[in-house]
């Protein structure tokens, strides 16, 4: 292989950039050298995209909503996420809000925050600091505050905690994993649809689905997912006997065997998709 070399194409569809290129080995050698590239794609958000912050408050985005519809405070500021306060109780990610309030009362005083657990900050706990922090720059002691409504313009009546949060993208897109199938390939061996994405396999329709639609009635429905989507299969039978006969059929053992099948198929090597009669 001396110098000698050797190429691969990009070949998917999504366009990409090329974040990295490195040389990889022996300098001495120069004859025997690879290159390693690291391609980054550049996406923006949609609805699907999952999103998390470091406390494991993972979730995905359901709406991406105008900003002048969002709700917004007395000094204009919009919120870039707004998250359900049950999503904390159960959770117990208490974490996320001293992170929010350490977050706003830093950003406030222009500083970084030392954040190591079990920390007194000036002999009182961190949300007590940064309560007393928050009052001296004219907000809640809490991280409350009023907001108005985008849409109405009207003040909203309950308690709204803002603060900041760090928040990362997780790599679970939905570009990744969007799905759908009415019909398509099947396995030769079983007959049922074949798995997987790349290969237009099927969706598990498992049995608490059967349950919902069976619950509502639906059994149009639950038989077309069932059957004609998905069980469904075309076969052999013998028109004498009955014999249900092998999917790849060959003619002269046919023959010997003295089953024999509908004129349809007698003549010519017919297919009806999947099944083939062989010489
Ligand atoms: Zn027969």
């Amino acid at each position: 292989m001396l110098n000698k070399a050797k190429f691969t194409s990009f070949k998917d569809s999504e366009a990409a950039r090329v974040e990295s290129v490195r040389l990889m080995g022996d300098e001495k050698d120069p004859n025997h050298v690879s290159v390693g590239y690291t391609i980054r794609y550049p996406r923006n958000p949609v609805i699907g995209d999952k999103f998390s912050s470091r406390h494991g408050q993972k979730g995905v985005l359901s709406v991406i909503w105008p900003q002048e519809d969002m709700p917004f405070t007395e000094t204009g500021i919009t919120p870039d996420i707004i998250i359900n306060p049950h999503a904390f109780p159960s959770r117990m990610t208490i974490g996320m809000l001293i992170e929010s309030l350490a977050g706003k009362g830093g950003s406030l005083n222009g500083e970084f925050i030392d954040v190591t657990p079990f920390e007194k900050y000036e002999d009182d706990d961190a949300v007590d600091y940064y309560g007393r922090e928050l009052v001296k720059h004219g907000y809640n002691y809490y991280g409350n505050e009023v907001m108005y409504s985008g849409i109405q313009g009207e003040m909203m009546k309950v308690d709204i905690y803002m603060g900041l949060v760090y928040y990362q993208r997780l790599r679970h897109m939905v570009s990744d994993k969007s799905q759908a199938r009415a019909t398509g390939p099947y396995d030769v061996l079983t007959h049922q649809p074949v798995k997987g994405r790349k290969k237009m396999g099927g969706i598990r329709f498992g049995e608490m689905e059967r349950d919902s639609l069976l619950a509502h009635g639906a059994s149009f429905c639950l038989n077309d997912r069932l059957m004609k989507c998905s069980d469904y299969s075309e076969g052999y039978v013998c028109c004498k006997c009955g014999s249900i006969l092998s999917t790849y059929l060959n003619r002269k053992i046919l023959q010997r065997s003295g089953h024999e099948l509908n004129n349809q198929f007698k003549q010519g090597a017919q297919n009806t998709g999947s099944f083939a009669i062989t010489e």
